[in-house]
This record gives C-alpha cells, structure tokens and sequence, in this order.
C-alpha cells in the first residue's frame, strides 16, 4: 500500500500564529488566568492539550472579570472587544490578519452606503465576527438558489467566508452580477484553504483512498472531505488514529491522506503511522525501519562510522574498539533519552513515542546492557579516557535531571540551545578526543581539528532535527533554538556559526599543512551546509526517514572522502 500525505495537510498559517502566540502566553503568564473565546481551534485533542498547559476554553456569555483573552484566529465582534476592553480584561487578539482583512473590507464600505453580502456558513465563528462588523445588516447566504431569492439591491459588496470552496462562491457571484447594478466581488477565500483543496482534488482523484484528518466539528476539514468524496469513492473523515481501526483499508492500493488547517502535526504523523501497521505487507518493512531510525540503530552505525573516519583521517591505528565505543554509546543514549522523554516526544515525533514505548522493556535492558559493555571497555582506557568517558554520558543522560537552585528546580535541559552544544561536545568527547589520546595525540591542532569536525557535524544535525520537531516541541512547552529565536533567525545564526567553524577549522588544516585532513574537513563541511540549508529552508520537513538517512547520513562523509583519498594517494 502507498500512503501519499498532502503537503498542505495540517495547520494553516493563521491558526500556527493563533497557537503560537497563545503558547507563549501560557509560557510567560503561567499563574494567572488565561481564556479563548470559544476553542482556539475545532481540534479537541488540541483544545485538550491547551487545557492541560492552563488555557481554558471560555464562551460568549462566560462573565470574565480578570486575566487575558485570546481571539482565535476566526476573530469576533467589534462590541465583543469592547465589551471585554470594559471590563478590564487583556485582549490578545489572534484573529488572522486575512480575516481582518475582510472585517475591514466590510467595515470600509459598510460606511459608503453598500449593502453586504456574506457567502459563509449560518454560525460558523468567522461568520458570526464578520456579521459583527456589518452591524447586524449583512445578507448571510450559502448556495446560488439563496442568491436568486435576495431582492434587487443598487449598490453591494459580495465576500466569502476565508473557507468556503471556490465554485460555490463563483456561481454565487454570477447570480449576483444579473441582480446587482453596482456589484464589487472580493473573493475573500484564503489561498492556504484554495491551495489545500486543490491539492485533496488531485490527490483524490490518483488513489483509491482518502482519509481526511480533522475535528468533526472542523468546516474547513469536513468540506476538504465534501470535495475529496467528489473525485475518490472511499473518503473517511476521522479525528484520530483510533477512528482507523473501524476502517479496512487493505483492499486499497493507494491512501491519500490530507488534513484540515486546525489539525496539529502529532496527530497527522499518528494516523500515517497508524496506516503503516496496519499495512501487513509491508509490517515487517517496517519494524525494521523502526529499529534502525526510532531507536538509533542507524544514527549508532552513523557514529561508529564516523569515528573510523576519524581514525583513518588522523592516521590512527585501526581499531575496533572506539566505533564500538562510539557505538554502544549512541545507542544507550538515544534510547534511554527516548524512554524518558514523555510527552516532549509524543507531540514532537508520535511514531517514534509509541514504537519507543511499545518496546520499552526490551529496550531499557539492550541500553543498559550497551551502559555496562561501554563502561566495560572503558576500563580499557586510561584513567583520564575512563573520566571522560564518564562526563560524555553525563553529558548526554544526565542533564535531564532536576536539581533545586535556590529553591526553584533547574536542569541544564531547559537551557535553550544546551541540548545542541551538549550532544555536540559529547559526540566531540566520545568519537575523536577519546581515541586520539588514547593513541598519545596531543597535538592541540589535531585535537581541535578533531573534535571540531565532529562538533559541527552533530551540532548541525542535532539543529535541523529541532526544526522537524518544532510544531511538537511548541506544544510541549520546549525551547530550542528555533522556537527561541524563530526558525529564520536561528536558521541564520546556525548557518553563519557553521560557516565560522568550516573556516576555521579548514583553514587551520590548511595553514599547518595537513592537506588531506583540510580536504576532508572542507568537503564535510560543504556537504553539511548543503544539507542545512536545503531543510532549514523548508516550511515542514516530512518524518519519512529520508530526512533521518541525509542528515545523519553526514557522518559518513569523512570516511568516505578518507577512504577516496587514501586509495588515490596510495595508487602508484
Ligand atoms: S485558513 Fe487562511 S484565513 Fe483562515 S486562519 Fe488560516 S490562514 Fe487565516
């Protein structure tokens, strides 16, 4: 079976500010009281999740005295506002600024003498805002028959609710153009819901079926479904991965799969995954997959892998036991990370949350069991390579815990950014400096050049993942660098940061005649900034395993171009 998702599936971009915004309300103000007006969006496993972070859901006729509101971005009536304004309250205002857009369209001529006509559906949120700014005298119709039957007017302005589909609002406007002498037409239809149902139209139309994910009280998702049912013949529309289980979908060759503007990532990446288990054929396909990117089998080897570039390129003797080192720490920590990690992995990767989970026993005794064979052979080394040895695992494991400073509780987790420069030092540690002192490598040159390139390949790598799992981190109260700084401004910083470090690594390489580590260290250096430029652009970056293979991919570039150079330099 083949599971095709929708690029456009999933939040759109008004409803991603509405949530970020009221995200990092409920981060600043976490003791006192904050509401929206109505759910901040028709996803009840959302709306639930915002409940549990202290952001309650108020309604209309709720008398608040005290705190913050937040408009969703539907928006809400000017006398709403004031009204709350009254009363003292904090107004943070999310409406989408296309909707703002239309209440000022309605707003302006409203005051020239137009009569207003409203294509939407009767009590949609958005609907009932844009009324507001009509005063009560806008004309609400639906269909082209409810158009027929409105009176002849001289003057009027026809707009649409942001969501409603294309071809009903064009055949309203061409009735609407017989009957009115001065019509203006605002096709007020956001390009985010036009483009989204394009896309569920052909999508639709090339497979045998479609599920469409979103709250059923959801306009904008149950019309995505109205419009798919139009082109496709098996079209469900589900809130959650747990609706697919009433569903069979082994007769089918191909799903699509498309969501609504208010349906959050997590739970797009659920039902995909849902359908990929219950895809037998591929089953086994599939577990395998799970073992070698949910639990870092793949970025394991990737280390091992590295660390022998690190020996080849450093002249090292070839030894088995630092990739094994390398790998049995990778493993252990990745997977007991992952076992603890909770709801910051659920909502950032759900896959990999409940692969993880659904083998947590087995997997806590292979990370332990890899925690003693690492300290095993870390008895090996001397007692410094033992220490840091030591402070590598710290680093990598035990900066999670909660320690009181002051009365208040502390982990270096929290610290936005820690978890980049901290997986980047361990990596550092465990992969280049440990091996290379082991092997009496004192030179601070080659120490640096060493750990340097390690450090910018994981820093890099440990980034672009945080860019994946932003829409999921947001949610669980995480701050990486992205979410800190916005994904463009940390993008830049990163980059320009990498680019310093390829410089002056490079030209160190360079300048003290190390030739073949320069042209490792610059073609690595190349690929990674190719590579970080390529995802950190991108608006999503799907969790398909292609993303896991290129970024992690990047610590076999210094072998690889060791291994080139060493059979080139070495041909007679
Ligand atoms: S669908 Fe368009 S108008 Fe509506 S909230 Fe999203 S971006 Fe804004």
């Amino acid at each position: 079976m083949k599971i095709i998702v929708a690029e456009s599936a999933g939040f759109c971009w008004g409803v991603r500010r509405a949530m970020e915004k009221t995200l990092e309300l409920a981060e600043k103000e976490k003791s006192k009281s904050i509401h929206t007006l109505g759910p901040l969006i028709h996803n009840k496993q959302a709306v639930n999740f915002l409940s549990s972070r202290g952001v309650k859901e108020a309604q209309l006729s709720d008398n608040l005295q005290d705190g913050t509101v937040i408009i969703r971005a539907h928006g809400t009536t000017p006398e709403m506002l004031d009204d709350l304004k009254k009363r003292g309250i904090t107004v943070l205002n999310a409406t989408c600024p296309r909707v703002g857009k239309v209440q000022a369209l309605i707003k302006g001529h409203l005051a020239k003498g137009y009569t207003i006509i409203i294509v939407g559906d009767i009590g949609h949120a958005e609907v009932k805002s844009l009324m507001g700014y009509a005063q009560g005298n806008a004309k609400l119709i639906q269909t082209s028959d409810q158009a027929e039957t409105l009176p002849d007017f001289d003057k009027a302005i026809v707009v649409s609710q942001t969501t409603i589909d294309q071809k009903t609002f064009d055949d309203i406007a061409n009735v609407l153009r017989e009957k009115v002498k001065d019509l203006k037409v605002f096709c007020t239809i956001c390009d985010s819901t036009s483009k989204r149902q394009d896309e569920a139209k052909k999508l639709a139309s090339k497979v045998d079926c479609m599920i469409i994910v979103g709250g059923h009280h959801s306009a904008n998702t149950t019309r995505l479904a109205e419009i798919s049912r139009r082109f496709c013949e098996n079209v469900y529309h589900i809130e959650t991965e747990a609706e697919l289980r009433n569903i069979d979908v082994h007769p089918f060759r191909t799903v699509g799969v498309s969501a609504g503007a208010s349906t959050p990532n997590w739970i797009i990446n659920s039902v995909v995954q849902a359908l990929r288990f219950k895809d037998r054929e591929k089953a086994f396909a599939f577990h395998v997959f799970g073992w070698m990117f949910y639990c870092g089998i793949f970025r394991s080897l990737a280390a091992l892998f590295l660390c022998a570039g690190i020996q080849i390129t450093f002249s090292l003797p070839q030894s088995w036991k630092f990739p094994l080192i390398a790998f049995l720490y990778l493993f252990s920590v990745t997977n007991l990370n992952g076992i603890v990690s909770g709801d910051t992995l659920l909502f950032s990767d759900p896959t990999r949350f409940h692969f993880v989970q659904s083998r947590r026993r087995n997997l806590s005794i292979l990370s332990i069991f890899s925690i003693f064979a690492l300290l095993l052979l870390g008895l090996t080394l001397s007692l410094f390579g033992l220490g840091l040895l030591l402070l590598a695992v710290i680093l990598g494991l035990l900066y999670r815990i909660r320690v009181g400073i002051g009365g208040r509780p502390f982990r270096i987790f929290d610290i936005p950014g820690s978890k980049n420069l901290l997986h980047g030092l361990a990596w550092s540690i465990v992969i280049a400096a440990i091996p290379m002192l082991a092997h009496h490598i004192h030179s601070p040159v080659s120490l640096i050049l060493g750990s340097g390139l390690v450090f910018l390949i994981v820093f890099s790598g440990t980034v672009l993942f945080d860019f994946k799992d932003y829409q999921g981190d947001r949610f669980a109260g995480k701050e990486t660098l992205p979410i800190l700084l916005g994904r463009h401004r940390a993008a830049q910083i990163v980059l320009w940061s990498m680019v310093a470090i390829a410089l002056f690594l490079s030209g160190l390489a360079f300048t003290s005649g190390r030739i073949e580590q320069a042209i490792v260290l610059t073609v690595t250096s190349i690929y990674s900034l190719l590579v970080f430029i390529h995802y950190s652009s991108k608006g999503t970056i799907p969790s398909d395993g292609q993303f896991e293979i290129v970024v992690d991919g990047i610590a076999l570039a210094p072998l690889f171009v060791s291994l080139v150079l060493l059979i080139f330099t070495k041909t007679p």
